[in-house]
């Protein structure tokens, strides 16, 4: 940790840009924390700066047992690797403020000693009674500061008999304007709204606020960057640096995110989670676009020029374009950023190889127990080859590489099972056509058109003399197992000659042993 008296320097060797995002570990990361996060990391890496991780846990009854960890795993998982941080150290540590206590009740003393801050004495039934009284009034409860106005000496006796106390800071009226680098000029007297804050809590603990400024001080954090809902909180913060005799660092507040219906994100709701993305299969780089298609920060933001990764992100970032005006969040819109982010994945070559891994695993991982016994069959749907060729065929008709072995594209990877015999009732008079599809497909030089392989089925149906559309229900069902989905021309482009023909056969066995 940095002594005190180093920092006296620290205005002018205050060059580089520092900032950090500081949660607290009450909850899992929401989109709105990862946006925070997120624009944090794209500012220092804009300005070669670094990117701080501080766990803000001194409200110690609201700890989520296992919420540092996630949140590490989920920024790790987004690409926002911090340059310091609790599981990484670095010379400004330690980053988990628990771990700091002695620095903030030195912090307090100072304050103490200059007349910033002083002991008070009221128990929470006062408290409680100014409570209810200013509710009584229609008021907002706003301490009287009574104990600013305690002698020397009561004091010292208080304190002598043990007396439980908190600190509390000497909050001035403060009319000056500071600069918001988002919101421009902001002037917030919190002092006529608010009573003196407490400082030094009874257990020891520091409040937020304290531990804030004396961190982002010790840290030498150079912009802060954080959520709108903080702003209020800043004048206190600035009168604060100012007691300590310190130069504050500079603030830029971040426009809300809303939901849909206006209302305030909050870390229990389920679907915002940025584990809850990651778990569906989104890609990170879907959900950052998402977060700054939301908010701002480039140049041109917006949909069509959505798909950057987050090094174009950093290479965009300009602080002066963010947006003063609240966001409202529209989930589904992550999915159109997936999409587009495998369609990039789909155009160099090093990115579909590693794509087309994922797919084999994931059809693997799904399907192992459904895949046909036939070995050849197997590696021919597992071939780089056939994937490669599935995948541009699904990327206009998925948003998530999941979706790809669900119900709808199962047969893409395996064969119908059995069960569709029931259903293939009407060719039990009439095998042969099946045997006459075969024969057609095996012909067959040029799987690339729809229109060629559908007008040769239209000419057999005719030969046979069987209705087409009668005739392309069935093989639809012969060859998937569906009742509706791709034409059957699409399907057999699709499955390509050998896996076309092994599936007519294995129906026409199914068929000739019932
Ligand atoms: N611990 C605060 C939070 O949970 C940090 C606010 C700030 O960035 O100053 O968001």
């Amino acid at each position: 940790m940095k002594s005190p008296l180093t920092c006296l320097f620290c205005a002018q060797i205050r060059r580089h840009v520092r900032v950090r995002f500081a949660p607290s570990p009450t909850g899992m990361l929401h989109l709105g924390g990862l946006r925070t996060a997120l624009y944090n990391y794209l500012f220092a890496k804009a300005n070669a700066g670094s990117f701080i991780l501080r766990v803000e846990d001194t409200d110690q009854a609201r700890i989520v047992p296992g919420a540092v960890e996630k949140l590490v795993e989920m920024l790790t998982w987004a690409g926002l690797k911090p340059d310091e941080g609790p599981t990484i150290g670095g010379q400004y540590g330690p980053y988990i403020q628990s771990e700091r206590m002695k620095l903030y009740q030195d912090m307090v003393q100072v304050l103490l000693q200059n007349g910033s801050a002083y002991h008070c004495f009221c128990s929470p039934k006062r408290l409680e009674l100014l409570r209810k009284e200013a509710a009584r009034r229609g008021e907002v409860h706003k301490y009287d500061n009574k104990c600013r106005h305690l002698s020397g000496s009561e004091v010292e006796e208080k304190l002598s008999n043990q007396t439980p106390s908190v600190v509390r800071f000497k909050l001035d009226h403060y009319t000056e304007s500071w600069e918001d680098l988002v919101y421009g000029p902001i002037t917030y007297d919190v002092a006529s709204i608010e009573g003196d804050p407490i400082l030094l809590k009874s257990d020891g603990f520091p409040t937020y606020h304290l531990a804030n400024v004396v961190d982002d001080h010790h840290m030498e954090i150079s912009h802060i960057l954080r959520g709108e809902e903080w702003q209020a909180s800043t004048t206190k913060h600035i009168l604060l640096y100012k007691a300590f005799g310190w130069a504050p660092p500079k603030f830029a507040h971040l426009p809300l995110m809303l939901n849909r219906d206006g209302t305030k994100l909050s870390k229990r709701q389920g679907d915002i989670h940025v584990e809850c993305f990651k778990d569906k299969g989104y890609y990170p780089e879907a959900v950052l676009n998402f977060i700054t298609y939301l908010g701002g920060g480039f140049p041109h933001s917006g949909l069509q020029v959505g798909g950057f990764t987050l090094q174009e992100l950093v290479d965009k970032f300009s602080l002066s374009s963010l947006s003063t005006h609240s966001a409202k969040i529209d989930v589904e819109m992550i999915d159109v950023y997936n999409r587009q982010h495998l369609v990039r994945l789909l155009q160099s070559e090093t990115t579909r190889r590693a794509l087309i891994e994922e797919t084999r695993h994931l059809v693997r991982e799904t399907f192992a127990h459904k895949m046909l016994e036939n070995i050849d069959l197997q590696n021919y749907t597992l071939s780089n080859e056939y994937i490669g060729k599935v995948l541009h065929w699904a990327v206009v008709r998925i948003h998530r590489l999941q979706e790809l072995v669900e119900t709808q594209f199962e047969f893409v990877w395996v064969i119908p099972s059995r069960d569709i015999t029931q259903a293939l009732q009407y060719l039990h008079s009439n095998p042969e056509i099946i045997l006459q599809t075969i024969s057609l497909v095996e012909a067959m030089d040029d799987f690339s058109s729809f229109q060629l392989i559908t007008k040769q089925l239209k000419k057999l149906a005719k030969t046979e003399d069987v209705k087409f559309s009668t005739f392309m229900k069935y093989l639809r069902k012969a060859l998937s197992g569906l009742d509706e989905g791709p034409s059957v021309a699409e399907m057999i482009c699709l499955l390509g000659q050998e896996s076309t023909v092994l599936r007519l056969r294995h129906t026409y066995e199914l068929l000739t042993q019932s």
